[in-house]
C-alpha cells in the first residue's frame, strides 16, 4: 500500500497521509509538506504577537488617514523603515 504513505519534501520523513493536510487543488491530493512542517513555517513566518502588532499598526494608519491624509504617506514610509 504505497498510497498510504507520503514523503515530506521539507523534513524528508515518510509519513502516513493523515500527517498531511489535504490540498484543494485537483491535481494534488495532499500538501507536499507534513502538518508538522507546515506549522513550523507558518510560525516562523508570522507569530501571533506579530500578527496582532500588525493589526494595531494598520488600525493606526487608518485613523491617521481619516484625520490627516497628508500624514498618511509619511506614516507608511515610517512603518516600512521600521521593518
Ligand atoms: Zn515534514
Amino acid at each position: 500500500m504505497s498510497d498510504e504513505f507520503k514523503a515530506c519534501t521539507k523534513c524528508g520523513g515518510l509519513k502516513p497521509l493523515t500527517a498531511f493536510w489535504k490540498d484543494n487543488r485537483p491535481q494534488r491530493r495532499y500538501k507536499s509538506h507534513c502538518i508538522e512542517c507546515n506549522g513550523k513555517t507558518k510560525k516562523s513566518h508570522l507569530s501571533p504577537a506579530d500578527r496582532i502588532h500588525r493589526e494595531i499598526m494598520i488600525e493606526q494608519l487608518i485613523s491617521i488617514a481619516k484625520r490627516a491624509p497628508e500624514l498618511f504617506d509619511m506614516a507608511i514610509s515610517q512603518m516600512e523603515a521600521e521593518q
